[in-house]
């Protein structure tokens, strides 16, 4: 850790002071409130040392980055079976489209776009008793943080302007593979994508992808090695949309990003890696995130490639 930290504390300064060409997601209006110049890194290691700079400890709306917690709950619940409902191709299309729908009848190409994690959000319906209470639980035991909640005001703020995803689900439940209700699917993916947390907590969630002796404070693992390597391969190649090739190319690690800035990095058995700056690039994920962790992945020469 200790050679990361002039690193990344450099980049930080250079990226803080270039021009950020993005724009803060206004689609769900509670998210154009953010102060934009937040700027803030947190990585943890496998070692258990960690090390951040700017507005780090700032919690933020990690949106989609919670389709991958959903993801995991949900395929430690449901096993292989679960990619008969969603597939694992990247779609080299925005994450809330809904041309592919149409010709491969309701099954959405992968878990991280917003079709395929309302399917997702479905799969847990049927699992948990409290869908939204086991899922924070679930949440608050991988990170042993009893703080992390949603965020009501964007839940409802999604709720208001929840026109396409509502469409989306509707759309699916038409070709059979939605099989609860829409309007409780809809509640809780609204719900998953409202949690809230700071480049540290989320440096820390997900270091049950980067760390094979994982286990949480209760002793239980997460994911057995293959489904965290899966994970991993699904992030790799659709993590950021129709930029997943980009990221990859760019960047060279597994990784989420959602619209309210934030972007996760793993690097399996080393790190991983969180930043959040609000401004997006087109393809709707964040612009400065993505240039300082190619920045970051370059000069500690540490990607998987
Ligand atoms: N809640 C957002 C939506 O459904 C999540 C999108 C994202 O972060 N890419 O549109």
């Amino acid at each position: 850790m200790e050679n990361y930290k002039k690193i990344i504390e450099d980049i930080y300064a250079e990226v803080k002071n270039i021009e950020d060409i993005g724009t803060v997601a206004n689609y769900i209006p509670e998210l154009a409130f953010v102060d934009a110049s937040n700027f803030g890194i947190h990585i943890t290691n496998t070692n258990n040392a960690s090390f951040g700079v700017g507005n780090f400890n700032k919690k933020f709306s990690i949106q989609s980055i919670s389709k991958l917690l959903s993801l995991t709950l949900a395929y430690k619940l449901e096993g292989e079976k679960l990619w008969d409902r969603v597939d694992v191709e990247p779609s080299g299309n925005p994450f809330n489209s809904f041309l592919q729908l149409e010709t491969d009848l309701g099954k959405p190409r992968n878990p991280f776009i917003n079709s395929g994690a309302i399917v997702v959000c479905d799969v847990l319906l049927s699992h948990l008793k409290n869908p939204k209470e086991d899922f924070l639980e679930f949440c608050r035991e991988i990170s042993n943080n009893a703080t992390l909640n949603y965020s009501k005001k964007v839940t409802q703020s999604e709720k208001d302007s929840g026109f396409r995803n509502n469409a989306i689900c509707n759309f699916i439940k038409s070709f059979g593979n939605i099989n609860n209700d829409v309007a409780p699917v809809i509640d809780f993916y609204f719900h998953i994508c409202s949690l809230e947390m700071s480049c540290k907590e989320l440096s820390e969630i997900f270091m049950f992808l980067a760390n094979d002796e994982f286990s949480t404070s209760k002793g239980n693992k997460i994911l057995s090695m293959s489904q965290a390597k899966r994970i991993n391969a699904i992030m790799l190649t659709c993590g950021f949309y129709d930029e997943s090739g980009e990221f990859a190319f760019r960047v060279g690690l597994p990784g989420k990003s959602g619209v309210g800035g934030g972007i996760i990095a793993i690097h399996p058995d080393k790190y991983c890696i969180a930043v959040w700056s609000p401004k997006l690039n087109e393809q709707s994920n964040s612009y400065k995130g993505m240039l300082f962790l190619e920045k970051f992945t370059t000069r500690t020469t540490s990607s998987i490639f």
